[in-house]
């Protein structure tokens, strides 16, 4: 191993994911010249196709909706921000946790979870469609980058980051990766750590876009004691703020206290197990970065109260139920003729129908959809159906 992962590993946990000690690559590669392994991972992130695309897709919101909506670029910055500041206050890789916090939605349809319900509907009979796996499809297979390898071929540790869930029947055809479900055991602390950043992200990213589309108001929020209690504060402080300034001000003091949180609920769980390698925090029986009961049920109750008020709010289930068609319909148009997709995707489609039958021929259409971002899944519908559109 270089001296570049010897570097960057300096001042790392015991039990953080050191890159010098890296499980390494399914294809085995130099070591890089100037930057350490997981530097390496992330960059080839950050340059793939699959990131760019995450630009034009949304978590709740349709991109059309607005501009200032999260998007899942957005997302994933604010998931990387949140996991990055957490991995260096508990010494664990922090590269490595940004570069799993921006690769955790690579594999998402268009139109957030309605799309990926419909998709998963039309991929039934054929193996099903599940994004976090998709995520790992796209860094193991579909990227079309590299002359000397399919996909990004990154390290066995991003990899098992990005794979945050997985069946027992997907684990068995896994291979090394899929072990640890099968074991029931955990991934390394950057993965754990990823995982609980995305959800904080979200469930305060939420916040402030649902007061944005005017889904939810601040005197609604105050039912959620995790957003009174900061709110309380804020008021007291600062008294005559606009709504705006007010959300703003309560959601950034929300955020600070679950990531303190964390902070210390990890810490205290770490240093009673004290593992001396990653290897350790696999086989430690449970995860070790948490929150602890008192944040983890003001976190429920937000999430209940996004649930009721913001994802069932009947201007997002319109939304969702037409995404839900718009994807079952491409679907089943490019099943039943491949002909009507790209040249590229129909000869994949067609190579695939050969060598594995229709299981096959779904899995290429899948990933033609699962691909696609918002708009241009809204185009393609238009084009298949719409006879005045021009194809
Ligand atoms: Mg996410």
């Amino acid at each position: 191993m270089s001296d570049t992962n010897r570097e960057a590993d300096a001042g790392l946990a015991p039990y953080a994911a050191h890159a010098a000690q890296s499980r390494g690559r399914l294809r085995p590669e130099p070591a890089p010249n100037f930057r350490s392994e997981y530097q390496r991972d992330r960059d080839r992130i950050i340059h793939s196709t699959a990131f760019r695309r995450l630009v034009y897709k949304t978590q709740v919101f349709v991109n059309h909706e607005g501009d200032l909506y999260r998007t899942r670029v957005t997302h994933s910055l604010e998931v990387a921000q949140i996991g990055r500041t957490i991995a260096r206050v508990l010494r664990l890789n922090e590269t490595l946790t940004e570069a799993i916090c921006l690769a955790h939605d690579l594999g998402h349809t268009p139109f957030g979870h309605a799309g990926q319900d419909a998709l998963n509907e039309c991929m039934r009979e054929y193996g099903g469609f599940e994004h976090n796996l998709q995520s790992l499809r796209v860094v193991d297979e579909l990227e079309d980058h590299y002359a000397a390898f399919p996909g990004l071929n990154l390290t066995f540790e991003c990899r098992e980051g990005i794979l945050k869930h997985c069946s027992q029947a997907n684990a068995r055809q896994l291979g090394e990766l899929g072990e640890r479900f099968l074991r029931r055991e955990q991934p390394g602390l950057e993965a754990q750590l990823a995982n609980l950043a995305d959800e904080v992200a979200y469930n305060n990213h939420d916040v402030d876009d649902g007061v944005r589309a005017g889904l939810i108001s601040v005197e609604q929020l105050l039912e959620a004691q995790l957003f009174a209690e900061q709110h309380r504060q804020v008021t007291a402080q600062y008294p005559g703020l606009t709504d705006r300034q007010t959300v703003h001000e309560v959601v950034r003091r929300m955020i600070s206290y679950v990531v303190s949180d964390v902070i210390t609920t990890s810490r205290a769980a770490l240093e009673s197990t004290r593992p001396a390698h990653i290897d350790e925090v696999r086989r430690a029986g449970q995860p070790l970065i948490g929150f602890s009961t008192e944040a983890k049920g003001r976190q429920a109750e937000l999430k209940s109260f996004l649930r009721e008020h913001v994802y069932r709010h009947y201007k997002v289930q319109r939304m969702t139920t037409k995404a839900r068609r718009v994807v079952r319909e491409l679907f089943t148009a490019f099943f039943t003729d491949v002909r009507l997709m790209p040249p590229e995707h129909c000869a994949g489609a067609l190579k695939a129908a050969t060598a594995t039958g229709d299981a096959g021929k779904a899995r290429a259409v899948a990933d033609y959809i699962a691909g696609m971002t918002d708009r241009y899944a809204i185009l393609e519908h238009e084009r298949l159906f719409n006879p005045a559109e021009r194809t």
